[in-house]
């Protein structure tokens, strides 16, 4: 992980907020490539769930709601976490997870194993960050900021059903910000207090409910496979009873083999996301804290009922980790045109995740090549994301582009001045080819839209 962090911080990737203020702790700020990547994450999201189909619809809820959401949710009662202090080092650590903590004593020990250790009795503390809306604190005007996107969906319901035309099995599908005031956040991006959510909630009858969890378990495992990460690390996991959430009949995570801190630590499996059956509880509760009847009245049938939910809850921020630790790949290459072995960190994304998509560089920086190159790139960025360099030598801007996992390098030499052909490096073979101007933007398109396939599953059978 370390490595992720020093090359997202060395390339604009994500910087850790606050940063000239000396920090401040779990908070990111993403740069260019960061904001790029994690919006091409977004925008396959909304494909799978609004571009490839047409029983969802999308929505985009306000962060702060009314305080009766969260009453109404259960958040406000059981929203909490159990944490224990120490006397003794006044630190702050959660009790069901002091296996994963350190002692600051003696960080090869957990908290209570060292003998100075004075941990107190466990105390639910609440996640949701409060904040008071109106000129003056006074009360009344407690608002919280959302701790998941869900709940806008919920109190949505009768509008949407009002303008969709839609009538179950339907889903309706949200991205954005949610916080949690998490006491052990960490591991790079992996758990902030601001993070966003991609959520959607499926409407269905109560009796089809099982099929569409498991439907909707295939579908979101596809969909992080079809975007490039690797089988063997990738994994279902089903809840045990005591594991599940109040409103929850049956919950599977989808988890990711994430590396450990540092090159010692083990990987460990981790939830990406979570896809649960909320049955019927949101809507039942909204109803009855608003005084709404939240219900679908089937005309075909005469039949009134209460939907079953089907929830696949994914985090972009923890997404975008896992697709940047699966991609990251350091190799030993022939220096390109000299033969000699050199390393390179390359990033082999999805093309469609990728970045940029294609950078143009012209060879030398005179005799007209800087010219032709901005006539290609400006062709070319009216199709895909294109990025312009060069200063340098050939072989460093090659390789800031393979750090930014860029798919397709299009150089411009002598030859391209002569015949309008320019070479087309790919990232991960290293080819080069020779290609006409006038096909190019073609050839890329058909290319950036092809099914493809990671080198790094290259032995796998298909
Ligand atoms: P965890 O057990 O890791 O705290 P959770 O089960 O509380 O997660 P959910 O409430 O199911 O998480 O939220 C759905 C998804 O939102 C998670 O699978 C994760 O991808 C993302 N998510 C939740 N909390 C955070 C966080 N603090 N930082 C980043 N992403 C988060």
């Amino acid at each position: 992980m370390e490595k992720i962090v020093a090359l997202c911080k060395r390339r604009g990737f994500v910087f850790p907020s606050s940063e000239i203020y000396g920090g401040m702790g779990s908070t990111y700020d993403f740069g260019h490539y960061g904001v790029l990547l994690k919006g091409n994450v977004k925008a396959q999201w909304w494909r799978a769930m609004i571009g490839e189909r047409e029983d969802i619809v999308a929505l985009d809820s306000a962060i702060l709601q009314h305080p009766r959401v969260w009453e109404a949710s259960g958040h406000l009662e059981g929203f909490t976490d159990p944490l224990v202090d120490c006397r003794t080092c006044k630190q702050r650590f959660r009790a069901d997870q002091l296996e994963e903590a350190s002692c600051p004593r003696a960080p090869s020990k957990h908290p209570g194993e060292h003998k100075d250790c004075d941990l107190t009795q466990a105390r639910q503390f609440n996640l949701m960050f409060e904040t008071t809306v109106g000129p003056v604190k006074e009360e009344g005007a407690t608002a919280y900021l959302r701790p998941e996107t869900a709940q806008g969906i919920f109190i949505n319901f009768k509008n949407v059903l009002a303008f969709a035309r839609k009538k179950p099995p339907f889903g309706i599908a949200q991205v954005g910000k949610s916080f949690r005031n998490e006491i052990t956040p960490g591991n790079f991006i992996f758990r902030t207090r601001e993070f966003e959510q991609m959520e959607m909630e499926f409407f269905v009858p109560p009796e089809e409910a099982e099929r569409w969890h498991s439907y909707w378990l295939e579908e979101r495992m596809r969909w992080y496979l079809d975007l490039g990460l690797r089988e063997d690390h990738l994994r279902l996991r089903a809840h045990g009873a005591e594991e599940l959430s109040h409103y929850s009949s049956a919950t599977s995570d989808i988890e990711y083999l994430f590396p450990g801190k540092d090159e010692r630590s083990e990987r460990r499996w981790m939830e990406l996301e979570g896809i649960a059956n909320r049955t019927d509880f949101d809507l039942r509760r909204h109803a009855e804290y608003s005084g709404e009847k939240l219900e679908y009245f089937d005309q075909a049938s005469g039949r009134r009922y209460v939907p079953y939910v089907i929830e696949p809850a994914a985090g972009t921020d923890r997404a975008t980790l896992a697709f940047l630790v699966d991609a990251y790949d350091e190799e030993v290459v022939e220096r390109e045109g000299q033969g000699k072995g050199e390393g390179r960190t390359v990033l082999r994304l999805h093309p469609q995740l990728a970045p940029v998509k294609v950078a143009v560089l012209p060879l030398v920086s005179r005799d007209g090549q800087p010219e032709l190159a901005h006539e290609v790139a400006a062709r070319l960025r009216a199709l895909m994301q294109t990025e312009y360099d060069e200063g340098g030598a050939i072989g460093r801007r090659y390789r800031r582009q393979d750090e930014i996992g860029t798919p397709w390098c299009v150089t411009i030499d002598h030859q391209s001045l002569e015949d309008r052909t320019v070479t087309v490096r790919d990232r991960d073979s290293l080819a080069q080819e020779r290609v006409a101007i006038e096909e190019l933007p073609a050839l890329l398109a058909e290319r950036l839209s092809a099914p493809w396939r990671s080198p790094k599953l290259a032995g796998d059978p298909a």
